[in-house]
C-alpha cells in the first residue's frame, strides 16, 4: 500500500478502508465472496502490461508465450474441474461471456450455415445481397429465458438489457403458488415460441434446476440450450450439484462468473460442447477487447484451489448453511420465496412486514448486516424498491462460520425487520425501534471478529 499511497494517497487509504470494512461486514450478498490471497496476488502482475488478442498459439500479437501458459492453464483446469469438453477463459465479467456465448450461438447456427448455403468462407465475401438476407436472419432470432422478477438475470432477454434487443424475446417465470419453475408449462411455452436458444440459470431462484428436463424441452423445439450458472459454479464445481443438476452434460453451452461462489477473481468464462468451440473461440475480437492475463493467471489458480477436496467441502458447507439461515427465519415468521432454500441463496419477501426491500435492505445494513434488496416473483414494486432481500452464504462460509451462526444470523435478521417501522407510506424511509439496531451491529461485529 506504501507504493500506492506514494503516487496517490487516496486510493491506498480507500483500498485499505475496502479490507477493513469487508473484514469487519458481515456479508450476506449472494454474489460476493472472498478470494485467496493466492488468487488476489496472482491479479496484480505484468501481464497487465500485455496485449494478447486470439486464442493461444494464434495471437494478433508477438510475445504472448506467458499469456498463452496461463490461458492454457486455466482452460485446462475447468475443463477438469467441471468435466467440459471445451473452455474459454477470457471474458471479462458474466455479462461478457454472456455476449459471447450469444454472439457464438447465433455465428453457429445461423451465420455459417447461411456462409456455407453462399459458399463463402467469411461474410467479408458475401455479396450485398446476402449480407442483408444474413443481418435479417441474425436479427430475426428468438430467446427465451426467466424473468427478472422470477430470479432470471438481466442478459437472460431483459427487454431493456442488449441481450432483449438482439433477440425476439420472451419470458418464462414460475409457478404462482410454488414459486418454482413450472417445466411442464415451460414446454408447452418453448413449443409455442420456438426459440433458438433457451436460457436457463439465475441470479435469484432460490432452488435446484431440473437440466436434464431442460435439455428435453431444447431437444424437442431445436433450441440450444445455454445455462448462466454464474451464481451456482461454486456448487457445481464442488459436486453439490450433480446428475440433472449439474448443466455441464447436459447444456449445449454453459456461462459463469469466476467470482461468486467458485470463489475466484472478478471475470466470466464459457464452457461448451466441441460443436461450439470454434465459434466461441472467436470471442475476442469480434466480442471482447483484449485478454486480461493476470485476471487469466488468478482464474487459473482460483481453478486449481476449487479441483481441492476442501473445496467440495466447503460447497456442502455454503449449502448447510443457507439452509440453517432459512430455516431460522422461518422459525421467525419471515416469508421465503419457494418457503426455503436448496441452494446458496435464500429470498425473503419483506411486504408481509410493511417494507420494500428498499427499507430492509438499509435498516439491516444499519445494523451491520450486508445485504441486497431484490425484486420477487410479480414483484409490485418493480426492480428498484423491490419487496424481496437477497441472501447467501458464500462469503460468509469462506470466513468459517456455521450453521449455528448462520441460524444466529438469522434471528438477527429478523429482530431487525420486526423493529423496522416504513415511514407514512414511503417506500424508503423507515426507522428502527431504539437500541435494536446497535444491539445487532454490535453482536454481527462479534460473529464477524471471531472469523476474521
Ligand atoms: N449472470 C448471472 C446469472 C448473474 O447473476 C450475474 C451477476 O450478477 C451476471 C451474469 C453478470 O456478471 P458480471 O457482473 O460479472 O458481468
Amino acid at each position: 500500500l506504501q507504493v500506492i499511497a506514494d503516487v496517490e494517497p487516496a486510493v491506498a487509504a480507500a483500498i485499505g478502508q475496502e479490507l477493513h470494512d469487508q473484514r469487519e461486514s458481515l456479508k450476506l450478498i449472494a454474489s460476493e465472496n472472498y478470494a485467496s490471497p493466492a488468487t488476489l496476488l496472482a491479479m496484480g502482475n505484468w501481464f497487465s502490461d500485455k496485449y494478447a488478442e486470439g486464442t493461444p498459439g494464434r495471437r494478433f500479437y508477438a510475445a504472448c508465450q506467458n499469456v498463452d501458459t496461463v490461458e492454457r492453464l486455466a482452460a485446462e483446469h475447468a475443463r477438469a474441474l467441471f468435466g467440459a469438453e471445451y473452455a474459454y477463459p477470457q471474458p471479462h465479467s458474466g455479462i461478457d461471456a454472456n455476449l459471447v456465448a450469444f454472439w457464438a450461438i447465433l455465428a453457429h447456427r445461423v451465420e455459417t450455415p447461411a456462409l456455407a448455403e453462399a459458399g463463402v468462407k467469411n461474410v467479408d465475401a458475401l455479396g450485398e445481397a446476402d449480407w442483408a438476407n444474413l443481418r435479417r436472419a441474425l436479427g430475426d432470432q428468438r430467446m427465451l429465458g426467466m424473468s427478472l422478477d422470477a430470479g432470471g438475470h438481466l442478459t437472460h432477454g431483459f427487454r431493456p438489457n442488449i441481450s432483449g434487443k438482439m433477440f425476439h424475446q420472451a419470458s418464462y417465470g414460475t409457478d404462482p403458488e410454488t414459486g418454482l419453475i413450472d417445466y411442464a408449462a415451460l414446454r408447452k411455452q418453448a413449443n409455442e415460441f420456438k426459440p433458438l436458444i433457451l436460457v436457463a440459470g439465475y441470479s435469484a431462484y432460490p432452488r435446484r434446476v431440473d437440466f436434464a428436463a431442460m435439455r428435453e424441452i431444447a431437444d424437442e423445439v431445436g433450441a440450444t440450450l445455454m445455462v448462466d450458472m454464474a451464481h451456482f459454479a461454486g456448487l457445481v464445481a464442488g459436486k453439490v450439484f450433480t446428475g440433472d443438476e449439474d448443466p455441464v452434460p447436459h447444456a449445449h453451452v454453459v456461462t459463469t462468473t469466476t467470482h461468486k461462489s467458485l470463489r475466484g477473481p472478478r471475470g466470466g468464462m464459457v464452457l461448451a460442447t466441441e460443436e461450439y468451440a470454434p465459434s466461441i473461440d472467436r470471442g475476442c475480437p469480434l466480442v471482447l477487447g483484449g485478454p486480461l492475463g493476470n485476471v487469466m493467471a488468478a482464474k487459473a489458480v482460483a481453478f486449481a484451489e476449487a479441483r481441492r477436496p476442501d473445496f467440495a467441502d466447503y460447497a456442502q458447507r455454503i449449502v448447510d448453511n443457507s439452509r440453517a439461515l432459512a430455516e431460522s427465519l422461518l422459525r421467525r415468521g419471515v416469508v421465503l420465496v419457494t418457503g426455503g432454500t436448496d441452494n446458496h441463496l435464500v429470498l425473503a419477501d419483506v411486504s408481509g412486514v410493511g417494507l420494500t426491500g428498499r427499507q430492509a435492505e438499509a435498516a439491516l445494513l444499519e445494523s451491520g448486516l450486508v445485504t441486497n434488496r431484490n425484486a420477487v416473483p410479480g414483484d409490485p414494486n418493480g426492480p428498484w424498491y423491490t419487496s424481496g432481500i437477497r441472501l447467501g452464504t458464500p462469503a460468509l462460509t469462506t470466513r468459517g462460520l456455521g450453521t449455528a451462526e448462520l441460524a444466529e444470523v438469522g434471528d438477527l435478521m429478523a429482530d431487525v425487520l420486526e423493529a423496522t417501522t416504513a415511514v407514512g407510506d414511503s417506500k424508503v424511509k423507515f426507522t428502527i425501534a431504539d437500541g435494536v439496531a446497535e444491539r445487532v451491529r454490535a453482536r454481527a461485529a462479534e460473529i464477524v471478529g471471531a472469523h476474521p
